[in-house]
């Protein structure tokens, strides 16, 4: 299985830059989990050594809370998933779309 670059520069998401900590066990609420958003310290922790695809979908989940936070949406936990897994997919399927967005004329 593929394994995932550790991106370790912060993320700007909605004007806020949030720091990507690459840790060995992500615990919330006493449940081990992949990765958490924690606004206090603006950040976002990331179990290490994920495969690829469970990275992704991680990041992309800790980023919908992110927003969801930011412009006060309720998602449920399943809901964030979906989200998460139909961006994967997006952009798994769509490198081309995906970077012809990002540039310019
Ligand atoms: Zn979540």
């Amino acid at each position: 299985m593929n394994k995932m670059i550790q991106y370790t520069k912060p993320i700007t998401i909605n004007g806020t830059d949030y720091a990507i900590k690459f840790v060995d066990k992500v615990t919330v609420d006493r449940k081990e989990c992949f990765g958490c958003l924690i606004p206090k310290s603006i950040s976002i922790e990331i179990e290490k050594d994920l495969a690829r695809p469970v990275y992704i979908q991680t990041m992309l989940h800790e980023i919908i809370h992110a927003i969801e936070l930011d412009y006060c949406l309720d998602f449920s936990e399943e809901d964030v998933d979906r989200l998460a897994s139909g961006f994967a997919s997006l952009f798994r399927h769509n490198p081309q779309f995906i970077k012809s967005l990002l540039e310019e004329k």
